[in-house]
C-alpha cells in the first residue's frame, strides 16, 4: 500500500481552493480526513481542516509541511460532515467558510476549558483556627473569611483578604485546613430555568395514532421524511418528546430545531423535565464559552439530546435517530448573512437522510413547499387535527377597521371598540390577552405636513421609524439614528406628522386607557439583554401580567392557559410586501397567534384581528382557520406565476456603492448567464425592493426552473458552475459583491 504523505487541507477562507501539504513522518498516524491541522501559512500559521489524504500530488510547487493536529476528543460523525459538505456544494459556499460557522470552536484555538477553584474550610482547618499558634496572618484571614461561611467560596473571592489568595489557598490546602475543588465555569444554559413541574400526560386516542406512527418510522431505522401537522394546541410538541424518549432508548440520538429564542425556554423546560441531564440547549444567546463547552461535551458523547435554534443543526450528536424541525415554516431558519445561506430545515432533511434518521416536520401552517411535497408523498403525512385536552379552537373574528374609523369618525383608532370591550372582559375576569402587532417602535413613518419632507435614512431606502422612548429616529435596517426633529428640516414648520403604528404607540395608548393594568410590552427593544426573554415569559406565566403585547416574536409557541383572548392591531402589516411569500407569511402569523387563545377546555379563547383588509383571501382564511382551502388557493397561484413549490429559485443580488457598476455588474452576468436552456428562466436584472441599504445600491437577477424539465433539480447548479466565473463567487469585482441565494425566502 502506498504510504499517505500528503493532505488537502481548507482553510477559514472565501475561497473554494484547498491547499497541499506533506504530513511528516511523525504524524502520518493520526492525521485523517476531518482532522484540525495547524499548517504555515502566508508567513504565519493557520489552523485548517483536512479534506482527503494522498500518496501523490500533481502539484509542482514547493510544498511545506503540517506542523501539529489538533487533538479532538474524537472527529465529526459522517453525516454531519456529509451534511457540512453538501452545504458548500448547494449553497455555492466555500468549504472553510461553511467550516468556519459549523464548528464554533472556530479553527484558531481549542476552546479553553474555564475553570474557577473553590474553597471550603476542612473540620481540621477548624481546630486549627480554633487554637492558632502560627504567625502567617494570611492564611489565619482566609481561614477565618472561610469560617464565616458555610458554602464553598470561589478563590477569586478572597482577593479582599489577601494578595495572593490562590497561593494561600494552596499553603492551607496542602495541609488538609482547605479542601479545594473545581468548577467548570462553562456555565450551564440550564442554569436560568426553574425547572418544569413533570406533568403526567394522557394522550388523545388521536395523539397515540399519530405516536405510533412516528415510533414505526423510526423502527425502519432509515430515511422517513414525515410532517405532522397539527393545529394549534394539539400537542405536537408531546408527540416529538416521546418520539425522541423512543430513541434514546434504543441508544440512538435526537435533534430538536425549534425557530426562535421565544421557543426555546418552554420546549427546552419541557425536554429538561423529559430528559434531564441528557439534553443540551443551544441558541444564539449562549455565551461563546457555553457554546464551546456544550461542543466539546457533545463530541465527547455526554448528551443525547439537543434543543436549539438554526445552527444546533451542526451539533455533533452520533446515532442520530431523529430529527425534529419544529415550526418548519418558520423563516428565521434561513441563515441569510454571512454565508452560508443555507436553510436549516433542508439542511436538516440533508442530515437526517446521512444518517438514515427520521425527519419530522412540524407545523400547524406549514411552508406552502412541505405542504406540496406532504401531498404528492413525498413525505409521510401526520396530521392532529383536534385541541389537546378537549380545549376547543378559539371563536375568530374580523374588525374592518377602514368600517370603524367611519362609523366612529376616529381617524387615530388603535384599537377598535369590539377589541377594547373584549380586553376590559377578560381583565374583569382575571384572564390574560396577547396583543400583536408586528412593528416596534412608536410609529413607522414621520413626515411634515407643510412640505414633502419624510424621514428616510440617508443609507437606506427606508423611512425612520420614530422611536419615542428613546426619543429617535432609527434605521431598523442599518441601525442609524438620528435625534427626533422639533421641527421639520426642511422648511422649519413645527406640524411633523407620525403615521403609522408601533409596539410602542399600541402601549401608550393603552396605559392611558387602563392605568394600573399589568402591561409588558415584548420585541426586539425591550429583549436586548440576556435573560429579558425568559423574565417576561415567567412573569406573564406566573400571572404578573395582565396583557403581553409584542411583535411576532410572541405569536408562536406561548403555551398559557389563562390568556383567552389575542388581539391583532393590523393583520396587514406584511400583505402588501412586494414578495411572493407576502401572502403566505400573513395567513401563518394570523392563524399562529389566533391559537395562542383558549389552550383549556374550561376557558375557551377568542382572537380579534383588526384589518383594513377583510376581504383578502389570506386574511379571510386565516380567521376562518381554514388551512386547507388556503394552501389550495395558494399553490393554483403558485403554479401560475411559477414560483416554489412548482419551480427552483436563485437569487444573485448584486450590491455595491457605486450604481453604475452595481448594475454594469449585473447586466455582465446576465450575458454569462444567456443563452438559457429550456426550462430556465432569467428574470432581471432590476432593483431589489429594497434598492439601497446601508450605502449599497442592489440589483438583482433570479434564476428560476420549472420543476416540470428540472426533474433532477441540478439544472440551475450547473448553470451556475459551467458559466459562472469561480472568481466571481469568491470575491468582488470593482466594489461590486454578488451574492448567491439557492432557495431565497425572501426576494425584498
Ligand atoms: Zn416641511
Ligand atoms: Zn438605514
Amino acid at each position: 500500500m502506498a504510504l499517505i504523505v500528503y493532505a488537502q487541507v481548507v482553510l477559514p477562507l472565501s475561497s473554494y481552493k484547498s491547499f497541499t501539504y506533506r504530513i511528516p513522518a511523525e504524524l502520518r498516524q493520526v492525521v485523517r480526513a476531518g482532522s484540525f491541522v495547524s499548517v504555515p501559512f502566508r508567513q504565519r500559521s493557520a489552523t485548517g481542516v483536512v479534506v482527503s489524504l494522498h500518496h501523490e500530488t500533481p502539484f509542482k510547487g514547493k510544498i511545506k509541511s503540517v506542523r501539529a493536529v489538533r487533538e479532538e476528543p474524537t472527529a465529526l460523525p459522517h453525516d454531519l460532515w456529509a451534511t457540512i459538505e453538501w452545504i458548500s456544494r448547494y449553497y455555492f459556499t466555500p468549504l472553510g467558510l461553511v467550516l468556519k460557522s459549523a464548528l464554533p470552536l472556530g479553527f484558531s484555538k481549542p476552546a479553553a476549558q474555564r475553570y474557577e477553584t473553590l474553597v471550603a474550610i476542612t473540620e481540621a482547618g477548624r481546630e486549627a483556627l480554633a487554637d492558632w499558634r502560627g504567625h502567617a496572618p494570611a492564611q489565619k484571614g482566609v481561614l477565618e473569611w472561610l469560617l464565616a461561611r458555610s458554602a464553598p467560596s470561589s478563590v477569586d473571592s478572597l482577593a479582599d483578604v489577601t494578595a495572593q489568595p490562590m497561593a494561600v489557598c494552596r499553603r492551607l490546602a496542602t495541609r488538609d485546613w482547605v479542601r479545594l475543588e473545581q468548577r467548570s465555569l462553562a456555565a450551564d444554559p440550564f442554569r436560568l430555568m426553574t425547572p418544569a413541574a413533570q406533568e403526567q400526560v394522557t394522550l388523545t386516542e388521536e395523539q397515540e395514532g399519530v405516536l405510533t406512527a412516528a415510533k414505526q418510522a423510526i423502527a425502519r431505522k432509515e430515511f422517513v421524511p414525515i410532517l405532522l401537522r397539527g393545529v394549534t394546541g394539539s400537542g405536537k410538541t408531546e408527540i416529538y418528546l416521546q418520539a425522541a424518549q423512543e430513541v434514546l432508548r434504543q441508544g440512538g440520538a435526537a435533534l430538536v430545531l425549534v425557530p426562535e429564542i421565544a421557543l426555546t425556554p418552554q420546549v427546552a423546560q419541557r425536554f429538561r423535565s423529559a430528559f434531564d441531564q441528557q439534553v443540551a440547549l443551544w441558541h444564539s444567546h449562549l455565551s461563546p464559552q457555553e457554546r464551546a463547552w456544550t461542543w466539546q461535551e457533545l463530541l465527547k458523547g455526554r448528551f443525547s439530546v439537543v434543543v436549539g435554534a438554526r445552527s444546533a443543526l451542526f451539533a455533533p450528536l452520533r446515532n442520530l435517530r431523529l430529527v425534529v424541525v419544529d415550526e418548519e415554516q418558520e423563516g428565521s431558519y434561513k441563515q441569510e448573512d454571512p454565508a452560508p445561506r443555507y436553510h436549516a430545515r433542508d439542511a436538516a432533511l440533508m442530515r437526517a437522510k446521512r444518517a438514515g434518521a427520521v425527519a419530522l416536520l412540524t407545523s400547524a401552517t406549514p411552508s406552502v413547499e412541505s405542504y406540496y411535497n406532504a401531498l404528492i408523498g413525498r413525505y409521510d403525512r401526520l396530521e392532529l387535527t383536534e385541541r389537546f385536552g378537549g380545549a376547543v379552537y378559539p371563536h375568530v373574528r374580523l374588525v374592518d377597521l377602514k368600517a370603524e374609523r367611519r362609523n366612529t369618525g376616529n381617524y387615530q383608532l388603535i384599537l377598535s371598540n369590539p377589541l377594547l370591550k373584549a380586553i376590559e372582559e377578560r381583565l374583569d375576569r382575571k384572564e390574560q390577552v396577547i396583543l400583536l402587532q408586528n412593528r416596534r417602535g412608536f410609529a413607522p413613518i414621520v413626515g411634515c405636513n407643510d412640505c414633502d419632507y419624510t424621514a428616510d435614512c440617508p443609507h437606506c431606502t427606508v423611512s425612520f421609524t420614530y422611536h419615542k422612548s428613546a426619543r429617535l429616529l432609527k434605521c431598523h435596517y442599518c441601525g442609524t439614528t438620528l435625534p427626533s426633529p422639533e421641527v421639520c428640516p426642511q422648511c422649519g414648520s413645527p406640524y411633523i406628522y407620525l403615521h403609522g403604528i408601533g409596539t410602542e404607540q399600541v402601549e401608550e395608548y393603552l396605559r392611558g386607557l387602563l392605568p394600573g393594568v399589568g402591561l409588558r410590552r415584548m420585541d426586539t427593544d425591550t429583549t436586548r439583554r440576556r435573560g429579558a426573554h425568559h423574565r417576561i415569559l415567567r412573569e406573564f406565566s406566573e400571572g404578573r401580567i395582565d396583557i403581553l403585547l409584542g411583535t411576532q416574536m410572541i405569536a408562536k409557541g406561548l403555551d398559557f392557559a389563562n390568556v383567552t383572548l389575542v388581539g391583532v392591531v393590523n393583520g396587514d402589516t406584511a400583505l402588501f410586501l412586494p414578495d411572493f411569500r407576502s401572502g403566505e407569511r400573513t395567513f401563518q402569523l394570523v392563524y399562529q397567534v389566533s391559537g395562542r387563545a383558549g389552550r383549556r377546555r374550561d376557558k375557551p379563547g377568542e382572537a380579534i384581528i383588526q384589518t383594513n383588509h377583510p376581504e383578502d383571501a389570506a386574511i379571510k382564511a386565516a380567521a376562518r382557520l381554514d388551512a386547507h382551502r388556503f394552501y389550495n388557493q395558494i399553490l393554483a397561484e403558485r403554479q401560475e406565476l411559477l414560483y416554489p413549490p412548482f419551480s427552483r429559485l436563485i437569487r444573485l443580488l448584486f450590491q455595491g456603492k457605486d450604481q453604475e457598476k452595481v448594475w454594469d455588474r449585473a447586466r455582465e452576468m446576465r450575458s454569462f448567464l444567456t443563452p438559457l436552456q429550456k426550462g430556465i428562466h432569467l428574470l432581471g436584472p432590476a432593483s431589489a425592493p429594497y434598492e439601497r441599504l446601508r450605502d449599497n445600491w442592489r440589483v438583482h437577477l433570479l434564476l428560476k426552473s420549472s420543476r416540470e424539465v428540472d426533474l433532477g433539480g441540478q439544472q440551475l447548479h450547473r448553470l451556475i458552475t459551467n458559466r459562472v466565473p469561480r472568481s466571481w463567487l469568491e470575491r468582488g469585482h470593482q466594489g461590486v459583491r454578488m451574492k448567491i441565494d439557492v432557495d431565497p425566502v425572501s426576494l425584498l
